[in-house]
């Protein structure tokens, strides 16, 4: 979905600053004036005689050295602003040599004069507090590119490289970068001087703390109409506003950048080249092929360059003579700039909306909160109640045997003294006696185990029982937790909710005094932009006076006689000698700065060439040949990440050798085996040379010794008798100290003359006189 993407040009504005003490002290020239209200400027060449007439070049507006922060602000950015909390793609960046006010431009310092970048947070958080019928979210990233590597100011690690990729869709992003959402001003800025600080930086003769890095700050705005969001049907907008500090566009010889920082220079040219390269094919529009993938800047710019975005360029110069060149290549640069077209258009319901995914996962967390589980305080009140329902048995008891004893025992007791009444009441014979004695235990028998039946029954039954009430505790335990569960799952998406929430942004709906406040606040803001676009007008009018002019001169005049017309084509005559003159200075220029540029290409080919020569050198004197071919083979040119990548040897393996398994044993024995070896095997021949199946288990014949131990020579009982006497001396050769180097000592005395290299290990060691020639030898063969 898009809105009519009308063509609209790239805004070029130009800032010169003011001469610096230094250029002051040195007497320099002021070779730049401008025309603030025509957007006029004019170069003055130096070296030329006065004859020479200045460049001009006009652009969108031209501020002079007396032009505040807050007029750039106003009138050049502030509108891009605008644009993006509409939902445009705003792009701001800052060109020109080292040392002339990008980073003044850009960032600056904080109060008067904050520059773009931190006007733009208050501006974009104006917006938001004002509209009360707005749900916003703001998200920031910020991330630089320094030796064509492009690396995530905001990470941890802002060393590490990140890979620049695109998406069919959304189109080139950078995979990995940190992008976070901000909710106030303080919030933005705080994301600012954390990048800051994390970015590459190096001394120039140029500027002492210049950027040799590309920065771009990235501000991601996502609005959506506060009614429509109830229903979640609203359309989102984004706008995306990039706003970039371009490094130094000097040429590097002016630099006087050697090694480390002149292969920076070679790549910060090369980016900026590749802009140059972008912007001309682009204008010319002759080619189709407009080549952005030759640096990681046009890359990431390709939307702010012919893309759909709204574009301002900032092209800072300074006004002093020693930067001629500088100042020219810049005017051109950007004059080539203006004739960029982009197409912008509001970007609507895109795929990746942040607010929309926030926005479902809100209403989803809110739909959990009050879902299945009831409410969130019944939840939080059964987890409170922790109440546990009473399980314990009451209606049934279990029936022990002691209890049924007892009871037959009183039947018996009972029964007895029934019989005994019945004895004492009418005679009894003895063998009536008996029998009823006999019925009388049959009974109380029968009884017993009626009883016993009973008991059994009451005891299975109150086992049923306690295994159901066991099972109905285990329930309400397991019941209870899930109720503590669901309670802290709605705890946790609860604060979620409430962290989500808090990320969206909301204009307050004021009231009484604020209200009008706010009213006059708007009606202000409307009065200045009424201004400003009449002030605009009228630049456009002094613009147009200029090109009626010219085109005055080219269409043919009513001449009312020879005169008069001899008259004006004198004047014409002249007028295009002028322009003719000027044209010739142009064509001039443009050849003696095409030579530089060649100049600089030589040199940096003659710098990688002498780098090349060296590799090579280093090559051929210490690797082998086959060593350095078998790399060669392997390495291959990985196009996304621009590097050269070896490929495993084990990859080429596979690719180059047909895939072989090791050959199955036919017999399914672990290792050849002759059939004679198995028979012999199999008869239980205990020769270890047929039992290879498992040698382990051999044992090892000890072979017989066949030698004699060395006897040495006689020798003379009396010397012998001697030399022991001599060793009796309990005298020891020891080391003092745990290093082999330290001194040896000999009876508590050091010993002198022992070479250090030689002490290595125990101190009596015999090889120390052979070794000292060989150490000797060694130190004379090095070279002097
Ligand atoms: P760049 O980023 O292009 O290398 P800087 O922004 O660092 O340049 O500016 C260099 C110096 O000049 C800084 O000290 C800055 O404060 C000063 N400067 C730049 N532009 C202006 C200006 N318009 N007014 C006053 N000082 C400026
Ligand atoms: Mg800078």
């Amino acid at each position: 979905m898009s809105s009519g993407a009308n063509p609209e040009a790239v805004k070029v504005v130009v800032r010169c600053r003011p001469l610096n003490s230094k250029e002051k002290a040195d007497g320099r020239q002021q070779i730049v004036d401008m025309d603030t209200k025509s957007g006029q400027v004019s170069l003055r060449n130096p070296a030329a005689d006065s004859s020479e007439a200045p460049k001009t070049f006009t652009f969108d507006a031209a501020y002079d050295a007396n032009c505040t922060q807050e007029q750039i602000f106003e009138q050049s950015a502030k509108s891009i602003v605008n644009s993006c909390m509409q939902g445009y793609n705003g792009t701001i960046f800052a060109y020109g040599q080292t040392g002339t006010g990008k980073s003044h431009t850009m960032t600056g310092q904080p109060g008067e004069q904050a520059g773009i970048i931190p006007r733009s947070f208050a501006h974009i958080f104006e917006g938001v507090e004002g509209s009360s019928d707005t749900q916003w979210m703001v998200r920031a990233s910020f991330l630089e590119i320094y030796n064509e590597e492009v690396r995530d100011l905001l990470s941890k690690d802002p060393k590490n490289k990140l890979d620049v990729k695109e998406h069919k869709e959304s189109g080139v992003y950078v995979k990995g970068l940190n992008a976070f959402v901000v909710k106030s001003v303080p919030e933005l800025q705080n994301v600012l001087a954390v990048g800051d600080k994390n970015r590459s930086t190096g001394a120039t003769q140029m500027n002492q703390d210049s950027s040799r890095s590309h920065s771009i700050f990235s501000i991601t705005i996502e609005g959506m109409d506060k009614n429509a969001a109830a229903n979640s049907e609203g359309h989102i907008r984004v706008g995306k506003l990039n706003l970039v500090d371009l490094a130094g566009s000097e040429r590097q010889s002016k630099t006087g950048a050697t090694g480390d920082r002149l292969k920076e220079a070679t790549k910060i040219n090369l980016s900026l080249s590749a802009l140059g390269n972008v912007i001309s094919a682009l204008v010319d529009g002759k080619s189709g092929h407009i080549p952005y993938r030759d640096s990681k800047l046009t890359r990431l710019l390709q939307d702010s360059l012919g893309g759909n975005t709204k574009t301002v360029m900032v092209a800072n110069m300074g006004p002093a003579d020693w930067n001629y060149d500088e100042t020219l290549s810049t005017l051109r640069y950007a004059n080539r700039a203006k004739n960029i077209k982009n197409k912008p258009r509001i970007n609507e319901d895109p795929k990746d909306a942040m607010l929309r995914e926030f926005q479902d996962e809100i209403k989803r967390l809110k739909e959990l909160l009050e879902g299945e589980g009831g409410s969130l305080e019944a939840a939080a009140a059964a987890g409170a109640l922790g109440t546990t329902p009473d399980g314990k048995p009451t209606i049934h008891k279990s029936i022990d045997p002691q209890t049924v004893e007892k009871m037959r025992a009183e039947m018996e007791t009972q029964m007895r003294a029934e019989l005994a009444q019945k004895q004492g009441m009418v005679g009894i014979s003895e063998d009536q006696m008996a029998k009823l004695k006999e019925e009388a235990a049959i009974k109380a028998k029968e009884e017993a185990q009626r009883m016993e039946e009973e008991r059994q029954k009451h005891a299975s039954d109150a086992e049923k029982m306690k295994r159901k009430q066991a099972k109905i505790h285990e329930e309400a335990v397991r019941k209870q937790e899930d109720a503590e569960k669901i309670r802290l799952e709605k705890e946790a998406l609860a604060k979620k909710l409430k962290a989500m929430e808090g990320k969206i942004l909301k204009g307050e709906a004021r009231g009484g005094l604020a209200e009008v406040t706010r009213k006059k606040e708007a009606e202000l803001k409307k009065r200045e932009e009424e201004l400003e676009r009449r002030r605009q007008q009228e630049e456009e009018k002094v613009r147009r006076i200029a090109e009626m002019e010219e085109a005055q001169l080219a269409a043919e005049g009513k001449y009312i006689n020879r005169q008069e017309e001899a008259e004006q084509k004198t004047k014409k005559l002249k007028k295009l000698w002028k322009k003719y003159q000027e044209v010739n200075a142009e064509v001039d220029d443009m050849y003696k700065e095409f030579q530089r540029e060649k100049e600089d290409l030589l040199e940096s080919i003659r710098m990688l060439q002498d780098q090349m020569q060296l590799k090579d050198m280093v090559i051929e004197a210490f690797t082998p040949t086959e060593e350095v071919q078998k790399v060669m083979k392997r390495a291959h040119w990985d196009y996304e990440r621009e590097v050269w990548v070896l490929e495993r040897l084990s990859d080429m393996g596979r690719r180059e050798m047909p895939v072989s398994k090791r050959p199955v044993s036919a017999s399914g024995q672990k290792r050849p085996v002759s059939d004679f070896a198995k028979l012999a095997n199999a008869m239980g021949d205990m020769n270890p040379r047929f039992r290879s199946e498992n040698i382990l288990n051999l044992e090892l014949d000890m072979p017989e010794r066949t030698t004699y131990d060395y006897v040495g020579p006689g020798v003379d009982p009396r010397v012998q008798a001697a030399i022991n006497a001599a060793f009796a001396d309990d005298g020891e050769l020891l080391f003092v100290g745990n290093s082999p180097s330290a001194t040896p000592m000999y009876n508590g005395e050091a010993v002198q003359a022992v070479d250090a290299s030689a002490s290595m290990g125990s101190g009596s060691r015999p090889g120390s006189a052979r070794r000292r020639p060989d150490s000797a030898r060694r130190s004379s063969s090095k070279p002097a």
